[in-house]
């Protein structure tokens, strides 16, 4: 599938729910409840048929995210389902970790490869702050859990708010570094309201720090998400930028976001959307769903505006699929 702007897209994000048991304070809006009902939500059924479709167009990574996937029950056998679609090479996960260490080892047994694992802070009274609950204890059993379990490639997504955790970042890194873990570090977006209060911090001046301090070279990982990889020079230690406002990524954006409504969002920072539940539950031929798929792809944004329009996004990170 190749879009109007010559970008192959090869990737799929799939929100497997919209609720979180967390309300990140740049996510979620607290007090938030306006979720999708149980009745709109793909079931395994639909999700499989239409990652068979994607998957026969092209697509080759999927990643499940949400909201938090792990609340979505029988996850595992989900996962399962589509790492056994013919084409999917690359089956990963985003996650909160907050139940990871219950899961972590049949997530793995279904074919999951890589694990991304949302961890702000490593002070308990701030992670308290940020995500409305007291879950760094549980966050960190997750992170032993995921590599007990055999994962190797386990990312940590740092979301950097200014006056809250940019004072945190060195001691992140050296956590990483002590844990075999690959730190991302992250501009947040402005998506939706409590995300635009959190302000902005450019992440441009703590890469070229973070390259003085440590040597850091250019480096490639596996994965097929925007952020740009550094490493140090023994190969030991990696770390990636993600800075959609200081320096976007859209020229290579090889991705789709499917709701756990069915809605096929284009781009993270556009509003345009195709809705697949309708054509699912109306017994679509796979040939109609193909051909759904090609005109949404037609249709794919050139780039978001997040710095020239930053009111423009209403809906937040949780409902589109992070
Ligand atoms: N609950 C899972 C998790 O914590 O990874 C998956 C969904 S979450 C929306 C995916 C990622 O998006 C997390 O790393 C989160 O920190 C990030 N995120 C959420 N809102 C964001 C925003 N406004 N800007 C940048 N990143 C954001």
């Amino acid at each position: 599938m190749i879009d109007p702007f010559g970008r192959k897209i090869e990737y799929l994000r799939l929100s497997v729910t919209d609720r979180c048991d967390l309300r990140c304070s740049y996510c979620l809006p607290k007090g938030y409840s306006g979720f999708e009902e149980p009745q709109h939500w793909l079931n395994f059924d639909e999700i499989e048929r239409l990652v068979r479709v994607f998957a026969k167009l092209g697509v080759g990574r999927v990643r499940l995210t949400g909201g938090e996937p792990l609340l979505r029950k029988n996850l595992p056998d989900l996962a399962g389902r589509i790492s056994s679609i013919p084409g999917i090479h690359d089956l990963s996960l985003s996650t909160n970790a907050t139940r990871l260490d219950r899961q972590a080892e049949s997530l793995k047994a279904a074919g999951i490869d890589r694990i991304n694992i949302s961890l702000d802070s490593l002070v308990a009274e701030r992670i308290e702050k940020l995500t409305g609950r007291n879950v760094l204890g549980p966050i960190l059993s997750g992170i032993r859990a995921a590599r007990d379990a055999g994962f190797r490639l386990i990312k940590i997504n740092m979301v950097i708010i200014p006056g809250v955790n940019d004072g945190e970042i060195r001691e992140m890194v050296r956590f990483c570094m002590d844990h075999g873990l690959i730190l991302r570090l992250i501009e947040t977006m402005p998506m939706g309201d409590s995300a635009r209060s959190q302000g902005f911090f450019d992440l441009q001046p703590v890469m070229r720090d973070l390259m003085e301090k440590y040597a850091l070279i250019p480096a490639v990982l596996p994965g097929g998400g925007p952020a740009r990889y550094l490493q140090t020079p023994d190969g030991r230690f990696s770390m990636g930028f993600i800075t959609p406002i200081s320096r976007h990524f859209c020229e290579t954006c090889n991705r789709l976001r499917l709701g756990v409504d069915g809605t096929l969002y284009l781009c993270l920072g556009q509003e345009d959307k195709i809705e697949f539940r309708q054509l699912l539950r109306a017994d679509a031929s796979e040939e109609m769903l193909e051909a759904a798929v090609l005109a949404a792809i037609e249709r794919k944004p050139e780039r978001h505006e997040f710095r020239e329009s930053p009111q423009k996004i209403v809906r937040f990170m949780s409902a589109t699929g992070g």
